[in-house]
């Protein structure tokens, strides 16, 4: 078979190609809701604004004025959106709803940005979606035969078309009719006329918490949002529960079978923002516990600890800590990278890690450096950074992951590339340590990441989803599964033609 034709048949059912030499990994979503309350929109502004870190791509809120709905959705970030001082007039009302975005699932143009907004037969709904279908394509192509018109690719939407089919007389109804039929990993909120209501999915894999201001209802992915907006914490939304927020107060459905909940280990190694507290865990402590833990199980002969800023600086300073021995900034980290910023020329693309983070000299020069980052994925930031070190003066350069070695792709919302990308899943710790040209390489153990947590690790009963470290993943994948099934009949038909 031609290479050409292999590719052509994979891409059918691939989501949307990337820039090639774009290397970032993508983030995922924010979401945020308030219901009942003064200024909502400023309010959700707010919230956005610290759920930054979970999508920098594009922002949007939906509100209603107790008449009608306005929605906003801009590319760029929350402050450059939402940040006038006319918000409130442009986007009135006492209930509202937010989502910051990178996309996972559907491409970057403004149809795919939230919230999103359908006019249906029971009145308007919005809806803000953090975290990804894994069987949206085949619910997608089934509402499509159906007759169904989308205007996104996003997987959202087909959250929306299914309540719209649903034959269920009440709205809540209709949408647990609509829950009941997706999978994957999903923390939503939606705004009707009446209601705020906030989702997690059966298994809990996105985070999503309920908060109290004033003695009205706030949700948000994360507790940094709550904080912001001067909310009290009340408690996280568990695993499986639809909570319903009215005139009436909150209550709480539990639309799915009764299961044991796993949330999503990677909000604790990368995603979630260190001051968050995450099912019950604070985020800051859990990293710093995993620097200690690697401290432990990877020692170094060194000068000092370097954190690769801003994710790596927690577990940098637990294994100093640790290990008794100096933490210091010997990379300083650019804030103001725009995401706009053209690099000049082709040949100056590796400039590209020195227009974020910078060499501290005084730090590094003649030391023997010990580099701490959160995680490493396909490894393009750590070459780049040890050879930053490297050229600073570093006599030795060893590095250390504070997760366990990356090697199986996310499908809940968390973009990470194919497995034929994952530098973990290509190599082993040594030939690392080659590619990345350090001293000596070292990962937390699955096991440590455990510790870390205080949580007992024991595969025969889950507590959490650590599948990217052991590809165990927590829910069938039916897209993936039928994409291979399709792609393998595709390639029988066309080894047979070339055979033929
Ligand atoms: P890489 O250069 O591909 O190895 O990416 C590793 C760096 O990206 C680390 O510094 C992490 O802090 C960060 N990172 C890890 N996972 C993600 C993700 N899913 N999205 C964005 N950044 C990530």
């Amino acid at each position: 078979m031609t290479l050409s034709a292999k590719a052509m048949a994979y891409d059918r059912w691939s989501p949307p190609p990337r820039d090639p030499d774009d290397d970032t990994p993508r983030l995922e979503c924010g979401v945020f809701g308030v219901f009942d309350v003064e200024a909502a929109s400023g309010l959700t502004a707010l919230g956005l604004h610290a759920l930054q870190h979970r999508g920098q791509e594009a922002c949007g809120i939906a509100c209603f004025d107790g008449q009608r709905f306005h929605t906003e959705r801009h590319m760029g970030h929350v402050g450059d959106a939402f940040g006038g001082g006319d918000l409130n007039e442009r986007l009135p009302g006492q209930s509202a709803i937010g989502h910051t975005r990178y996309s996972t699932a559907g491409g970057s143009f403004i149809r795919n940005v939230q919230p999103m907004f359908a006019d249906l037969e029971a009145g308007g709904i919005a809806l803000a979606h953090n975290g990804n279908l894994t069987n949206f394509l085949t619910l997608r192509e089934q509402l499509v035969a159906q007759g169904a018109i989308f205007q996104s690719t996003s997987d959202s939407e087909v959250i929306l078309h299914l309540i719209a089919r649903s034959r269920k007389a009440k709205f809540v109804e209709r949408f647990i009719d609509a829950l009941q039929q997706i999978e994957g990993g999903y923390a939503l909120v939606a705004l009707t006329n009446k209601k705020l209501i906030g989702v997690r999915d059966p298994l809990g894999i996105r985070p999503l918490v309920l908060g109290d201001l004033d003695g009205k209802a706030v949700l948000a992915s994360e507790t940094c949002a709550l904080d912001m907006v001067g909310a009290r914490f009340v408690r996280d939304v568990e695993h499986g529960e639809m909570v319903v927020i009215d005139q009436d107060g909150v209550q709480s459905l539990r639309p799915f079978p009764a299961m044991q909940a796993r949330p999503c280990i990677f909000e604790y190694v990368y995603f979630a923002r260190p001051d968050s507290v995450v099912n019950g865990r604070s985020v800051y402590e859990v990293r710093k516990r995993m620097g200690r833990r690697l401290a432990q199980e990877t020692p170094a002969d060194v000068d000092v600890v370097v954190p690769v800023p801003d994710s790596g600086v927690p577990a940098a300073l637990g294994f100093a800590q640790e290990a008794g021995l100096p933490f210091e900034m010997g990379i300083i980290r650019n804030h103001y990278v725009g995401r706009t910023f053209i690099e000049p020329t082709q040949g100056q693309r590796e400039l590209g890690v020195r227009m974020k983070l910078s060499p501290n000299r005084s730090v590094l020069a003649g030391k023997r450096v010990l580099l701490v980052d959160d995680s490493i994925v396909r490894g393009t930031n750590s070459v780049r950074v040890v050879r930053m070190v490297r050229e600073a003066g570093a006599k030795e350069v060893h590095l250390r992951s504070a997760s366990p070695p990356i090697q199986w792709p996310d499908y809940y919302g968390i973009d990470m590339p194919d497995r034929e990308k994952l530098l973990a899943a290509n190599h082993s710790v040594e030939e690392i340590a080659k590619i990345l040209n350090v001293d000596s390489m070292g990962y937390l153990s699955v096991d440590g990441l455990y510790w870390a947590m205080e949580a007992a690790r024991d595969p025969a009963n889950p507590q959490f989803t650590d599948h990217y470290f052991t590809g165990d993943y927590p829910t069938r994948l039916l897209d993936r599964e039928i994409a291979e099934g399709r792609n393998q009949a595709v390639e029988r038909q066309l080894s047979f033609l070339v055979d033929a």
